[in-house]
């Protein structure tokens, strides 16, 4: 080969699934990649190539164009089959156009593979059309960034006359002026507006407002590159076709699973651990108490797996009869070979028709923290309630936890998937000082409990309860959010 070949690769908006075909195909077969820092890594997972970080972020390039361009002249004439991957499309404002002319005129080849553009996919994926019929029906894509010295540039009067939906790529350093040209050219300030950062990533964020206030709103949000402006009548689309956040506060282990069925249901999920669970040791008179009960529970998942583990009491299990509180409970004692009965209702009614006649001495082994509701109950109607605590229900201590809650008002959906989780995001708000702002926004949420101890222990919190599903899994509470929300 006398000469290698330099592929111009639209990388998509950051999300890996939405690389085209082509791009994932060349990445996979090319001899060295260029890519730029704002690519997920996971796009080049497995894959053989030299890479080459070129890195630009906003306001510091790690290369400059001109030796970026020296680079992939220096890596074609060696005979390289090289990719290089840029962030949405090559050709808009990706300076693909420039890369591939410095490319041609070295005599070398150059193919360029267009790439879903941030421009439109961002918007999008935050639930903004840019076009919609008898909203909008035209789309003005513009830098915010002009270069310094650069000969004619951008006229914001005539921008702000053309009506339809305006997107601004690169725009979050002079937010402000920009939006003070547009309305200095006659652009309502009530004209709707939005910023969606990151889009396509799974810590997108989108904030909306007016042109009056996105930038004031930008500010409290924080909001970093990369980040489009998207302003117009559109955006109010956004109310109904953007994805429902919701907040997952399931200890840290709990949240891939859980952000994965989320994602299925079609929520953002927002991944704030609130717990975290730390292991306890074992009693040493713990066969003992075990034989002596007629029957043992379990009441999380969690609980089982730290149980069984040991294997004497895996042993001392297999003759009992077992009870599992929730279906994951259930399932998690079946992969140990047992077999739980789980009762109709999580309830100490429930427990105890179950139990009438089969069962006087119960042993619970669960969590310190676990709810008296289910024991009490079960005392009062003449059982003997033995409990072993396996583990401890911690304050997680993550700072996702505390993003979470300065971000409360922007959140759909708050899941507790137990009473401690609510708790613990109430007690971390208090130390924040944001309490009252987080009860606001719980307020205006929906808020769903996995059972019914988590719907008692949100009212005794003085938090109104909107879901509660009947099968008490996870799962089962997103089914039944997708069928309200
Ligand atoms: N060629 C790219 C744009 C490059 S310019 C494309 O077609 O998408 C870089 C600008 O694109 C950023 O400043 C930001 O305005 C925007 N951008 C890129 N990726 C983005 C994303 N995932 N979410 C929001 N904006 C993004």
């Amino acid at each position: 080969m006398a000469r290698g070949k330099v592929y111009l690769v639209g990388a998509g908006p950051g999300d890996p699934e939405l690389m085209t075909l082509k791009a994932k195909r060349l990445v996979s077969e090319a001899d060295v990649i260029l890519y730029d820092r704002l690519l997920d890594p996971k796009m080049l997972d497995g894959v053989k190539a030299e890479l080459i970080d070129v890195g630009k972020t906003a306001g510091r390039h790690k290369l400059s164009q001109d030796g970026i361009n020296r680079l992939l002249i220096e890596k074609a004439e060696a005979g390289n089959v090289v990719v290089r991957l840029k962030g949405g499309d090559p050709y808009l404002f990706g300076r693909g156009g420039e890369e591939a002319l410095a490319l041609l005129e070295r005599g070398i080849h150059v193919e360029v593979v267009p790439g879903v553009t941030s421009a439109i996919a961002a918007p999008e994926l935050a639930g903004i059309p840019v076009t919609h019929r008898g909203v909008a029906s035209s789309l003005t894509i513009v830098t915010g960034h002009e270069e310094p010295g650069k000969n004619g540039p951008l006229d914001w009067n005539a921008i702000a006359r053309l009506g339809g939906t305006l997107v601004v790529l690169m725009g979050v350093s002079r937010l402000e002026k920009n939006i003070a040209a547009l309305i200095g050219g006659g652009r309502s300030s009530q004209t709707p507006a939005a910023i969606v950062e990151k889009g396509g990533w799974p810590d997108q964020k989108m904030i909306s407002g007016t042109l009056a206030n996105i930038a004031e709103l930008a500010r409290m949000a924080k909001i970093k590159p990369p980040a489009i402006l998207v302003v117009g009548d559109v955006v109010g689309l956004s109310r109904k076709l953007a994805k429902k956040k919701i907040a997952i506060l399931r200890p840290a282990a709990q949240q891939e699973e859980s952000r994965k069925l989320a994602e299925a249901y079609g929520f953002l999920p927002i991944l704030a651990p609130s717990i975290a669970l730390v292991e306890r040791p074992l009693p040493p008179d713990l066969l003992e108490r075990i034989r002596a009960a007629e029957c043992v529970a379990f009441t999380s998942a969690n609980g089982a797996a730290l149980a069984l583990k040991n294997e004497a009491v895996r042993s001392s299990l297999a003759e009992k009869m077992i009870v599992a509180i929730g279906p994951k409970t259930s399932q998690a004692l079946i992969s140990y070979g047992l077999r739980p009965q789980v009762p109709e209702e999580y309830s100490s009614e429930g427990l105890m028709r179950m139990l009438s006649g089969k069962c006087k001495h119960i042993l619970f082994l669960r969590s310190a923290q676990g709810s008296q509701y289910l024991s009490e109950g079960l005392r009062s109607s003449g059982l003997l309630v033995d409990d072993i605590p396996l583990y401890e229900v911690v304050a997680s201590h993550d700072p996702r936890l505390d993003e979470l809650i300065k971000m409360a008002r922007s959140v759909d959906i708050f899941a507790f998937t137990s009473s401690s989780t609510a708790r613990n995001l109430l007690e971390r708000a208090r130390e924040l000082g944001l309490e009252k702002e987080l009860r606001e926004a719980l307020d205006c949420a929906t808020v769903a409990a996995i059972g019914k101890p988590t719907a008692k222990e949100l009212e005794r919190l003085g938090l109104k309860v909107n879901i509660m599903p009947r099968v008490f899994t996870f799962e089962a509470m997103l089914q039944a959010l997708k069928a309200e929300v």
